[in-house]
């Protein structure tokens, strides 16, 4: 086991290994809202994209454009591409707020104000489609009735979409974080900051060597940054009972220890033999 394949430990956010472990108690509220600052703005860009979409397709739906400007498609088409554009862009926008939340949570005691800020990619599909659905039913007498009947099942299946797709579940207070420092510190004494995690687990570590990522590749960062990519939950060894773990390396150092020596013993053998 010990010589497994060569395993890579890199930095999550490329920051380096020293960056991420200064990353003390003082700067990290400012750090953490910097690294975060890029995801808002991409959220926010994205969102206007959508109400941009949107209102293209209130203009379709409304207004009788001459086909020769519609590329070979019929304006009902033309509809249809705008309101999904207007969904996925709406969706993606909040998956890089969301992203935002794990790490940097809105710091707010007012709960609706943490809420609202939370639930931000909700609001912006709303946006993105109240005004659309309202056109859609109200002012739309130029669609034939059976393109609107189809138009409005598209919309509202991919307005269901793109508010199942903005919620946040599981939004991240500034306590979860600070719980997760508080256990981090207990479980490992000499705590730099740094935690690590898998490509594919959903848990962090304080301990590189714990045996549970023994041989995966490893990602590490501030616990920030390990909330940020979802891995939210502290290992159930080296963070939640690091004595487990110490136990559990102990046997296992002496069972490789228990194997070099049965290797030796038979080595001495052999060297007997070549003796006799
Ligand atoms: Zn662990």
């Amino acid at each position: 086991m010990a010589e497994g394949r060569k395993r890579t430990i890199k930095a999550a956010t490329g920051s380096g290994r020293e960056k991420a472990a200064k990353q003390d108690k003082k700067n990290k509220e400012i750090i953490a809202g910097k690294s975060t600052s890029g995801l808002r703005v991409g959220a926010i860009l994205l969102w206007v994209l959508a109400i941009a979409f949107e209102v293209a397709a209130i203009y379709l739906l409304t207004i009788k454009v001459d086909p020769k400007f519609m590329l070979g498609l019929n304006q009902s088409t033309w509809i249809i591409v705008a309101i999904v554009l207007d969904g996925i862009a709406v969706v993606a926008g909040s998956l890089l707020w969301k992203k935002a939340n794990r790490s940097n949570p809105c710091q707010s005691k007012n709960k609706v104000v943490k809420f609202l800020w939370d639930q931000m990619g909700v609001i912006a599909a709303l946006v993105a489609f109240i005004p659309l659905g309202y056109y859609l039913l109200k002012k739309s007498d130029k669609l034939n009735p059976k393109m609107k009947k189809i138009i409005t099942i598209v919309a509202a299946v991919v307005f269901l979409g793109a508010v199942g797709g903005s919620v946040d579940y599981a939004p991240t207070s500034p306590e979860d974080i600070e719980e997760a420092k508080v256990a981090a510190m207990e479980a490992a004494p000499g705590f730099d900051g740094v935690v690590y995690w898998s490509p594919f687990g959903k848990s962090y570590h304080v301990d590189e060597e714990c045996h549970t990522i023994r041989n995966s590749d490893l990602e590490f960062g501030t616990i920030e940054e390990a909330f940020e990519f979802k891995r939210e939950d502290p290992c159930d060894f080296c963070v939640e009972q690091p004595e487990k773990e110490a136990l559990y390396k102990e046997k296992q150092a002496a069972k490789e220890a228990g194997k070099e020596v049965e290797v030796e013993v038979e080595e001495e053998a052999s060297d007997d033999e070549m003796i006799n």
